[in-house]
């Protein structure tokens, strides 16, 4: 480690130096991605502390997950300034919770409710409702979204219709099953996830001496990630300075991507005027990335409108030239997925390590095909957020019924003497019947959540047993099976180092040299629920934070039609207009490089199907659709056209991320 403090200021430019030293009073940076935010905050904190300005454990910085709290405690130390408490507002609010408890209310430390969706079973039990183990768990969700929105059980059925959302059973049923689980809660003694930070304010707000310690503890704040802290997240911090002003954030408005769960930039945006002598510093180096990359970044901003677009900041390119960004068009998704397998394979062997790369999609339900393919390319990956397709418990129980299936099959057609009598009908038919038996339509469920999770799930189930149909039209169950079972071995396959599947959400913060941006299409990217203004900006924010995790490869792409055969005639992401090549005109124009022409049918071996006309498929669920006025409309009469499952989707990773902090 640098010996002196002023050496903690050499991997530092003019504008970042500037930062390390603003050591007083508050400090706002406005920067955009890649500048060296998290870095210049980092070594902020090690030149105070080397300096001997601040002490270590009067410090405390927060962060966004607790992964990226982990890499500042590493690099902290490397700088020589360990000791510095450095976490997410929940773990340091949990910590506090869990010191001052005794003192605070008394009796026993709370312990955190460990089987929660139990406690909500019960206390629909006591309502007189029956729920099903996916009804529970979405019951859970709309619980716990409340809460996050500080929506208390009387106000639940009318914020729940503004906010659009699809709750599994009635609101109002809903709404007394919430209103049981707190008076649950209560009574075990038990707090859940969301009432850590409710409580924590609770306690600062009516206990003086208690936020009185706190204050004399922390001396110094530093908030990372700035633009998308939330109302009650800013109050915990209010009552953490008290009337001091020793604090600096860092934040990038065109960001923002976590505003359903009450995030605003106006917090970034407004600091100056909270804090009327705070020093403001604006970084525009960006370090991260290529021109190439920082070129496609600053053209998707200068399309972004709102007030985080005002304040928006064209970034420079601190490096050396690299590949342009590939935009490649594909038939299908499952070409897509393919030709992104083959993309990545060729940068492996090319010397770019697998950790080195990521794939970003919208929602984790886009990582089956990926992980299949990358499986089938024998190339390791990690998922982050999410359960592999093979490990998610009603995928494993369908493998379980079709093996049973397949067995019954050999068994009974044996005496007849006959090969695959016993069966009924093709084999897609037989997995459709084998699934139906344990209440599987091939109908999609209305509304969003686990119910409707667990449905795509199956319904990709189906959908590979289709593709295996056609590629071996001779196959039975048995292979079926026996293919299941090689590609969940596959997947299952422990990886040391592989390279990184994960929704763009979760991919904050982060930086891998190749980047893969797929599904950019219209309905996915904007997702079809976004329909406000406000919710497209976000959208564009989304793929804003996807192109700027690439340090020089960056790939973009998207599919015509969903599967083989299907309905084409999806378009490429609106954002992308005027920025790939040829695009300026609506309609008009080719990609720099396409992948189309490598469908799956090809590669995959099987026949393409000719003289058929392709389906309709509900834009929303993909079910093939034969009624004319829903065939009119492009959906299904019951799927709703409002469902909000981008809103749920990242309800639920921000869930994951906080779940596994603690
Ligand atoms: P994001 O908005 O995505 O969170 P950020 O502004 O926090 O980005 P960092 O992650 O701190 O940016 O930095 C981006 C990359 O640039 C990192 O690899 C970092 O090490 C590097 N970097 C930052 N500043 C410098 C510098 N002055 N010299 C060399 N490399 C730098
Ligand atoms: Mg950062």
């Amino acid at each position: 480690p640098p010996r002196d403090a002023d050496a903690v200021l050499e991997g530092l430019d003019p504008e970042q130096r500037e930062v390390a030293l603003a050591l007083h009073g508050p400090v706002c940076v406005l920067a955009g991605a890649g500048t060296g935010k998290t870095r210049a905050i980092t070594h902020r904190i090690a030149y105070g502390v080397r300096a001997g300005i601040l002490q270590p454990a009067s410090v405390l910085a927060v962060t966004f997950t607790n992964r990226a709290a982990g890499e500042m405690r590493g690099r902290l130390r490397q700088l020589g300034a360990g000791g510095v408490q450095a976490r997410t507002f929940h773990s340091a609010a949990l910590r506090q919770l869990q010191y001052f408890w005794p003192r605070a209310i008394g009796g026993e430390v709370p312990r955190l409710v460990e089987r929660k969706v139990q406690l909500v079973a019960e206390a629909a039990a006591r309502c007189r409702v029956r729920l099903d183990r996916n009804e529970l768990r979405d019951v859970t969700g709309e619980i716990e979204w409340s809460k996050v929105t500080q929506t208390v059980p009387e106000e639940y059925p009318v914020a729940a219709a503004r906010a659009g959302r699809q709750p599994p059973r009635d609101a109002a049923e809903i709404a007394r099953i919430y209103a049981g689980y707190e008076e649950l809660k209560r009574d075990r003694g038990v707090i859940d996830f969301e009432d850590v930070l409710l409580l924590a304010v609770g306690v600062l707000q009516d206990r003086a001496d208690i936020a009185d310690q706190v204050r004399a503890q922390y001396q110094h704040f530093v908030v990372d990630e700035y633009q998308d802290v939330s109302p009650l997240q800013q109050r915990l911090l209010d009552l953490w300075l008290g009337d001091r002003d020793s604090l600096c954030v860092v934040g990038d408005a065109s960001q923002t991507i976590y505003s359903f769960t009450g995030a605003t930039p106006d917090h970034l945006l407004d600091f100056r005027a909270r804090h009327p002598g705070a020093t403001v510093i604006r970084l525009i180096r960006d370090y991260r990335s290529t021109p190439q990359v920082v070129h496609l970044a600053n053209g998707l901003l200068a399309q972004a409108r709102g007030r985080a677009a005002e304040h928006r900041l064209e970034l420079v390119s601190q490096r050396p030239a690299g590949p342009e960004p590939v935009y490649a068009e594909y038939a299908d998704e499952p070409a897509e997925a393919e030709g992104t397998a083959r993309r990545i394979r060729e940068l492996l062997d090319s010397g770019v390590r697998a950790a080195e790369i990521a794939v970003l999609y919208r929602v984790n339900a886009q990582s089956e095909l990926y992980e299949q393919a990358l499986a089938d390319a024998g190339v390791p990956y990690q998922l982050r957020g999410a359960e592999r397709f093979f490990e998610r418990p009603e995928v494993r129980e369908a493998g379980l019924l079709l093996r049973g299936a397949a067995l019954a099959n050999r068994v009974g057609t044996q005496p007849a003497g006959g090969a695959t009598a016993a069966d009924d009908g093709d084999l897609p038919s037989q997995v459709r019947a084998v699934l139906s038996s344990r209440g599987w339509t091939p109908e999609p469920p209305a509304g969003s959540g686990a119910v409707r999770d667990r449905w795509e799930s199956l319904a990709a189930l189906v959908r590979l047993a289709e593709d295996f149909a056609r590629a071996r039209p001779d196959a039975g169950l048995a292979d079926l099976v026996a293919e299941l079972d090689e590609r969940a071995a596959a997947q299952h396959a422990p990886t040391v180092e592989g390279v990184t599947l994960a929704s763009l959400h979760a991919a904050k913060g982060l930086e891998w040299d190749a980047v893969f941006l797929v599904g950019l299409t219209e309905g996915m990217m904007p997702i079809t629920y976004a329909r406000t203004d406000e919710q497209i900006e976000e959208e564009r924010r989304l793929l804003y934070v996807g192109v700027t995790r690439a340090r020089r490869h960056l790939g973009l792409s998207w599919a015509l039609a969903r599967s083989p055969g299907g309905r084409t005639g999806r378009r490429p992401s609106r954002f992308l207009n005027g920025l790939r090549p040829g695009s300026s005109a609506p309609g008009g124009g080719r990609p720099a490089v396409t992948g189309a022409g490598h469908g799956a049918g090809v590669e995959r071996g099987t026949a393409p199907r000719r003289g058929r006309r392709a389906p309709v498929r509900c834009r929303v669920c993909g079910r093939t659709l034969t009624d004319a006025g829903e065939i009119k409309l492009m959906r299904c009469e019951d799927c709703p056209s409002e469902l909000d499952e981008a809103l749920y989707e990242r309800l639920r990773e921000w869930r994951a991320d906080r779940a596994r902090e603690l």
